[in-house]
């Protein structure tokens, strides 16, 4: 093993015994709950994010076929406490809509594709980009790929696992290299905790995290 995988395994070692080992809960499960989910997500804090999906399905069963029929106006208000909530109401039932058409209203096809083809399907879908179809990959269909997210990002090119100016598919295809596939979902969800809690955007706090021993960005 070279130096650089083992300070990887390293990292995620010290993570797993921090924070604990994730598992996977609930809504991971059906494709399009998750989806839903995840397109909710974007550019929205994880509170808000998990309050505007309770509203929306508190209004409505999170199916394709009634969000496609369901009227904006009430997709809207029920994410108002998400940002961007117009832009996503729309995105939601257009999304709804074409699941309906193309995949007659499920996205089973996910298990039984190849990942490459897929993730090729996946992101034909409005408002499907390559880390909403990689989450939907890793946590419904346990196909082995590694969602890079903002957090995953940071993380990542922080502690020098990853170039500073790699973009999405660098990071994610180092990331996998450096770990084994049955692994990749503790990346993704470790390094988020990481994020969250220490490797913040601003004011990272080095001095208290668990793995600044194995960070060359510890000290400044
Ligand atoms: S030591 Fe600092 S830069 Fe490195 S992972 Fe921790 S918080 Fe991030």
């Amino acid at each position: 093993m070279d130096e650089e995988t083992r300070r990887a395994e390293q990292v995620l070692e010290t993570l797993k015994a921090h924070f604990g080992v994730p598992q996977l809960v609930g809504v991971e499960n059906d494709p399009f709950n998750l989806l839903v989910r995840t397109i909710i997500s974007q550019s929205t804090a994880e509170a808000n994010t998990q309050r505007a999906y309770q509203n929306l399905s508190r209004k409505f069963s999170i199916e394709p076929k009634v969000l496609a029929n369901a009227e904006i106006a009430e997709i809207e208000e029920a994410l108002k406490v998400a940002g961007l909530h117009r832009n996503k109401a729309r995105v939601l039932k257009r999304v709804a809509a074409q699941v309906l058409e193309k995949f007659n209203g499920s996205l089973s096809f996910i298990h039984d594709l190849t990942m490459e083809n897929a993730r090729r399907e996946l992101m034909r879908l409005p408002g499907v980009g390559p880390k909403t179809a990689d989450v939907l990959l890793l946590f419904s269909a346990q196909k082995p790929t590694l969602p890079v997210d903002t957090h995953v990002n940071r993380v990542s090119k922080r502690l020098n696992l990853v170039p500073m100016d790699a973009g999405y598919d660098v990071v994610r295809e180092r990331l996998q290299k450096l770990y084994p596939p049955d692994e990749y979902l503790s990346v993704h969800l470790l390094f988020i905790s990481l994020g969250r809690k220490y490797c913040r955007a601003l004011r990272p706090a080095h001095a208290v995290c668990p793995v600044r021993k194995f960070c060359p960005s510890a000290e400044t």
